[in-house]
């Protein structure tokens, strides 16, 4: 599956987010298997409408939303880098997720301690990311050593990543963090192998004290001025109320919401937001049994697609059975649809569209 790592400075909220999300998770474990994985790292559903109302029609049994993972990477300070604190489990955890969602501190409480002793996000992301480049650049230059090596007795594919190595380099001694290096399309996965801390999609949270919950404040349009400049997304939370949420049920959640000027919970936005950062869509199958979302990255083929409920799925593949999301609800369901012509039968070329209710065609 795909994962958020959130990062920030102690004292910022990331772990009352990080509750937040998973409470919420639990809360509606009642209603598909949910498992949690590690005390750091969260599932949780991506809250998606539309496939209630495909249950509905299909008469499912079960509802099963995509879900997505959020991982808590706590202990980045000033002067991790330097070995105060960024242990390699850490380095691990941020190498491994497909986004880091840094926290940034834009409430003011005086029972609660800031670690630089003022208010400042955009001087927070600057000490975090610096920590994230530099820990790039110690890695980049003990690669750089091996390939070297390896250079020297004729290794061709070592001589290509020295280039991007480089390339890396170049960025972070600047200043810049490694996304924004210009990467040829044809070394993109290479540079992926690379594993940079700072090459990952990066995405905002602007956590807010309650009152600024559905306006934000001066600091959290700092962040969302930077974000635009770094054509990064951005998200607007407090994460104090998004915790007090989390344990509601959905009537006093309706109603708080609503005491509070909010249209959805800020949850709901930022696993949105992240899902769009990854670039991803859903597609959904549909029956008695149950009715699923699956998620996949936009641009997927359908044997691709299919192969995220089963290898097999993609292996065996021969054709797919589709009916846009519109079509299905419009028709009352899969046999008013193929009625009305609008199930299409699509072949390995065909790139599934979001919303798309598919079933597959496939030899075992
Ligand atoms: P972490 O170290 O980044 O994981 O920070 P925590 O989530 O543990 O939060 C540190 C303290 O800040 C806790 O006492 C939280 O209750 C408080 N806090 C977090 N978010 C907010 C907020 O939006 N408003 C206020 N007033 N306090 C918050």
């Amino acid at each position: 599956g795909f994962k958020c790592g959130i990062v920030g400075l102690p004292n910022v909220g990331k772990s009352t987010l990080f509750n937040a999300l998973t409470q919420t998770a639990a809360a509606q474990a009642a209603n598909y298997p949910f498992c949690t994985i590690e005390p750091n790292v969260g599932e949780v559903a991506v809250p998606e409408p539309r496939l209630f109302k495909l249950a509905e029609i299909a008469g499912s049994a079960n509802i099963i939303p995509a879900r997505m993972s959020f991982v808590d990477i706590a202990g980045l300070v000033k002067g991790a880098s330097q070995g105060e604190g960024l242990g390699n489990q850490f380095l691990a955890n941020i190498r491994e997720v497909d986004a880091v969602v840094y926290v940034l501190r834009c409430f003011e409480d005086e029972d609660v301690t800031h670690v630089s002793g003022k208010v400042d996000p955009l001087d927070d992301f600057e000490t975090v990311e610096t920590e994230l480049m530099l820990a790039d650049m110690e890695s980049l230059e003990k690669r750089r050593a091996n390939a070297e090596k390896k250079a020297k007795s004729g290794d061709k594919d070592a001589k290509a990543q020295i280039g991007l190595i480089d390339l890396a380099l170049e960025q972070l001694q600047d200043g810049r963090p490694a996304r924004h290096a210009e990467v040829p399309k044809d070394e993109r996965r290479e540079w992926r192998m690379l594993q940079l801390l700072t090459s990952k999609p990066v995405l905002f949270v602007a956590n807010v004290d309650e009152e600024s919950a559905a306006d934000g404040n001066a600091y959290s349009r700092q962040v969302q001025e930077r974000a635009a400049q770094e054509g990064a997304a951005c998200v607007v939370i407090s994460a104090k109320i998004e915790a007090e949420l989390a344990l509601l049920d959905a009537g006093e959640r309706e109603e708080y919401l609503e005491s509070l000027g909010l249209e959805e919970p800020g949850l709901n936005r930022l696993i949105h937001t992240g899902y769009e950062l990854l670039d991803l869509q859903t597609y959904f199958t549909a029956g008695p049994k149950e009715a699923r979302a699956w998620t996949i990255r936009k641009g997927w083929s359908a044997p691709r697609a299919a192969g995220v409920i089963h290898g097999d799925f993609e292996k065996g593949f021969i054709r797919a059975e589709t009916i846009a999301f519109d079509d299905y609800i419009a028709q009352g369901g899969e046999s008013g649809a193929r009625e009305a012509g609008k199930l299409r039968q699509e072949g390995k070329e065909y790139i599934v569209q979001d919303g798309d209710v598919m079933m597959f065609k496939f030899n075992v």
